[in-house]
């Protein structure tokens, strides 16, 4: 059976080799004649396994001891109330800053304002010129030296690739550079974490769901800096207090063993690939022949501003909405699924996540090729 190339956000497309590795393991995991899945979390073999996966993610991102590496649940929406819970406290007077870059940071926001006076530091929620460019609403970055961030703010929250806009940006500040030095940069990473290197030691703490390119839903990777953990509000539910979490090692609760196994299989994955570095090469190589043919195109149409495409999610157009139907069936024929765009933008867009071979991207563009001859 052909496996058609799947280009859905999330949960999305996972490396074949791990499919199967999983599959041969399922019934049998090294000998212990059981599945992962009927392990004890407290047992020898299961925290063998999440140790490793802690290791190797320790690995591949470069995170120094100062981070802790939790293996939580809830997703990163749960998280974004998990966060204020945790952090909001470290100040006198609970407020978090936020940089509106398309609907993820705005339902940040939105749900930090149950626990503290929320401010919006910068925002890319109007339409505007850049670069001579007309854009609009979140297709752009507002530039850092705009960001308007409070010294005595809790932290400064930012969605590093805003998935249904298409949005990635890597210019992640100093925050002395922004005249706020006590205050720890937060980073949504979820949509392309594990597709470049990443910066961590220039924040407070960067979290995902697993489901995008890490894994299977279930699992909310949390690297936080270990200073900030231990100031959770009393409301915390114990279970999501970071101190909680860190003192058992992600074990505090039973935590998602299966997603872990998962993910952990992943990171061994990059790994042989040769690490972030070499997986940064391949998704420039597929970012590049995807947005280079759009560029070239007449008929199709890209809303993000250049500068700040993403590499992991590519949204764009179709000369008129009465194609869609066509264009999406059309694929499917050919086995490229789940080019919808997400509803609150219309559209169509393509993932490429790591696990997403050039192979998947070259077919996707003799597609759309075709389409626009037949179309156009
Ligand atoms: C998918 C996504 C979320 C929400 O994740 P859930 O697991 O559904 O809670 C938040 N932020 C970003 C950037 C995402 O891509």
């Amino acid at each position: 059976m052909a496996r058609p190339w799947n280009f859905a956000a999330g949960p999305s497309v996972m490396p074949e080799v791990v499919l199967q590795q999983a599959a041969a393991e399922m019934l049998d995991w090294h000998g212990s004649g059981m599945s992962v899945m009927e392990m004890s979390h407290r047992g020898q073999e299961f925290i063998q396994i999440c140790s490793e996966a802690e290791a190797d993610l320790r690995e591949l991102l470069a995170v120094s001891n100062d981070y802790a590496i939790l293996f939580m649940q809830g997703g990163a929406t749960a998280e974004n109330a998990v966060i204020p819970m945790n952090l909001i406290g470290r100040v006198a007077q609970p407020k978090a800053d936020f940089v509106l870059t398309g609907i993820w940071s705005v339902k940040s926001h939105q749900e930090c304002q149950r626990y503290g006076d929320a401010c919006i530091a910068a925002s890319a929620g109007v339409p505007t010129r850049v670069d001579g460019v007309q854009q609009e609403a979140f297709t752009w970055v507002p530039s850092p030296d705009t960001w308007r961030v409070r010294k005595d703010a809790a932290y400064l929250h930012l969605c590093s690739n805003e998935t249904i806009g298409g949005v990635e940006t890597m210019d992640w500040p100093s925050m002395d550079s922004l005249g706020a030095p006590e205050v720890p940069l937060v980073v949504d990473v979820s949509s392309h974490f594990l597709s470049r290197p990443m910066p961590i030691e220039r924040t407070g703490m960067v979290f995902a769901g697993a489901q995008k390119n890490a894994g299977p839903a279930g699992l909310t990777i949390v690297i936080v800096r270990r200073d900030l953990i231990g100031h959770a509000l009393p409301i915390c539910p114990a279970a999501f207090n970071y101190a909680n979490v860190a003192a058992q090692h992600s074990m505090f609760n039973t935590p998602p063993t299966y997603a872990i196994y998962m993910a952990g299989l992943v990171f061994k994955w990059l790994k042989k690939q040769g690490g972030l570095r070499q997986i940064e090469q391949l998704n420039i190589a597929k970012a590049q022949a995807l947005y280079g043919f759009f560029e070239q195109s007449s008929f199709y149409r890209l809303p993000v501003h250049r500068s700040v495409r993403s590499r992991m999610n590519v949204p764009f157009y179709l000369p008129n909405t009465a194609l869609e139907i066509d264009f999406l069936q059309g694929a499917q024929a050919r086995g490229l699924m789940q080019l919808r765009g997400h509803k609150s933008v219309g559209g169509m867009r393509a993932s490429i996540y790591n696990a997403m071979p050039l192979e998947g991207v070259l077919s996707l563009i003799d597609y759309l090729k075709d389409f626009e001859k037949s179309h156009g």
